[in-house]
């Protein structure tokens, strides 16, 4: 069930997966402090999505390669950039700025918006538990569009 990869999740109220997700569910939503999520929540973007997707080669990024460099970045800044995804997509979650994705059994996706240099575009994110967020696609998209 798909309820099972939301147990432990921390959601806004006003942005949360439908529930019930399905008949006969027996989870439960528990309410939580915004200040006690702001304790424990973290985002983690593995530097391995710069360093050995983006930053590979054209082919196997798709693109990503010339679009980072097209902003002036290249693997030289790739901790900069991971810790700045870290940071714009935790202020992000926490405030409820986020479009929830696709949800199955891995866990439920978001997508949220950074911005680099003035360049808007969605990456792609995991919801884990207690207040955790992981990267999972760099670049998803630009902001205009519909994704
Ligand atoms: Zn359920």
């Amino acid at each position: 069930m798909t309820c099972t990869s939301l147990d432990g999740c921390y959601f806004l109220e006003s942005n949360m997966p439908k529930q019930p997700q399905h008949d006969n569910c027996d989870c439960k939503k528990l309410q939580i402090s915004v200040s006690f999520v702001k304790t424990k929540a973290f985002s983690e973007c593995s530097i391995e999505k710069f360093l050995g997707y983006v930053f590979t080669d054209d082919e196997k990024s798709k693109g990503k390669k010339s679009l980072f460099e097209s902003w002036g970045y290249t693997k030289e800044n790739a901790y900069e950039l991971q810790k700045e995804y870290q940071n714009q997509a935790l202020k992000e979650y926490l405030n409820g700025n986020y479009i929830l994705k696709d949800l199955d059994r891995n866990g439920q996706r978001l997508a949220i918006g950074i911005n680099l240099k003035g360049n808007s575009f969605y990456a792609g994110w995991m919801v884990d538990v207690e207040g955790k967020i992981r990267n999972t696609t760099p670049f998803g998209g630009w902001i205009n569009e519909k994704i």
